[in-house]
């Protein structure tokens, strides 16, 4: 059995923790920048509410609801209060993952003795008790199930998916709610008519029965590989400093990179995508013939295929980088310096993964908060 614990609008939770203030009030937290100017990270409950959702510009969310509150985003103190979830957690003395920044897995296999749905309780119950913020607890035979049962019964909500209701619970569950199900594969599948998780385990029982045990293992060994992996960003205002440019260009290198690592993939293909008032939207990419999955490699294509189109000084406004041509990593890594580099890379991620996402990365990234 794997028991998951995902923290409830997590960094406006925090938030409201902090200020009483914000507490029941609808708040979203944005990323750096303006107010107005910004994207929404985290939405409060009584946000979400009104329709308002992370991902989306601040100025639509004010749009929505003109008295909204606003805090801008604290990463240190989320990072801080994700340890300390994790170190209570640790105290439970079971096999415990630290799946991202607001999500946690215990395996319960060892644990006979011990009712899973009172661990849960007692696991949301310490953690109200320490941060005053909610949890919702999934618990289910494997990590996928487990993920899927905690979102259920958001906020605050408990979900047990045994063999007594499987069936009951995929059947009124929406495909997209399944992890990796949210984007286009569950586009694709619902278009091809398969509306409920139940639709998909009648065709693809496999889908939904594999290993318990093995939870760090994540979805990469089940899900087919993605064609593209990318992340984007749009800056709070037009940038013109090649120094913070650069920064971007290299922050969003590492987050591709640790994608394209944590699936166990490499790429051939790097595609840089800026935007701009006098540049327009465009992108160029560059093939090489060696693979690899170093995202100081994908860096250093980009910033070929910036001297490539030599712009004087452009003004930035947005930003992305893609990597295609992947392929699953099936030899071990040749050159000895690559090897090194491995070592040091996987070092990297493990100290990311378990203290949260930008935990440490390169001194060049932090040019991106000189301004803001
Ligand atoms: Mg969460």
């Amino acid at each position: 059995m794997i028991l998951h614990v995902d923290m409830d609008a997590f960094f406006a939770s925090i938030e409201q923790a902090i200020n009483p203030r914000l507490k029941d009030k609808p708040l979203i937290v944005g990323s750096r920048g303006s107010k107005m100017h910004t994207v929404v990270c985290a939405a409060s409950y009584q946000a979400k509410r009104l329709g308002i959702h992370s991902g989306m510009p601040s100025k639509d969310a004010f749009t929505i609801c003109p008295n909204l509150e606003f805090v801008s985003a604290d990463q240190a103190k989320y990072i801080y209060t994700s340890e300390q979830i994790f170190e209570l957690l640790r105290g439970f003395e079971l096999p415990l993952n630290y799946t991202s920044i607001d999500e946690f897995q215990l395996d319960l296999s060892g644990c006979r003795n011990k009712n899973p749905v009172s661990l849960g309780r007692e696991i949301k119950a310490q953690i109200y008790a320490n941060f005053n913020i909610t949890a919702s607890v999934g618990i289910a035979k494997n990590w996928l199930l487990a993920k899927l049962a905690s979102k259920l019964n958001k906020p605050d909500g408990l979900t047990l998916i045994d063999d007594s209701n499987f069936k009951e619970t995929l059947e009124k569950t929406a495909l997209t709610k399944l992890c990796g199900m949210g984007g286009k594969t569950g586009v694709i599948l619902t278009n091809q008519g398969l509306k409920t998780c139940w639709d998909l385990y009648l065709k693809m029982p496999e889908f939904f029965s594999e290993n318990p045990g093995k939870f760090s293992e994540t979805l990469s060994n089940i899900k087919e590989k993605p064609k593209s992996i990318s992340h984007s960003y749009t800056l709070p205002k037009y940038e013109i400093n090649p120094q913070v440019i650069q920064a971007w260009i290299r922050l969003l290198s590492e987050m591709v990179g640790e994608r394209l690592r944590q699936q166990n993939l490499t790429f051939k293909t790097v595609h840089l995508w800026l935007s701009g008032p006098e540049i327009g939207g465009f992108g160029a990419q560059k093939t090489a013939q060696n693979s690899s999955n170093d995202s100081y490699e994908i860096y250093s294509r980009c910033l070929k295929i910036m001297a490539n189109l030599a712009l004087k000084r452009p003004k930035i406004r947005a930003l992305g980088v893609t990597v295609s041509q992947l392929n699953f990593v099936d030899s071990p890594l040749l050159l000895i310096e690559e090897k090194r580099r491995g070592a040091l890379i996987q070092a990297f991620d493990r100290i990311n993964s378990r203290f949260g996402e930008g935990s440490i990365y390169p001194a060049q990234v932090s040019f991106t908060h000189t301004r803001k």
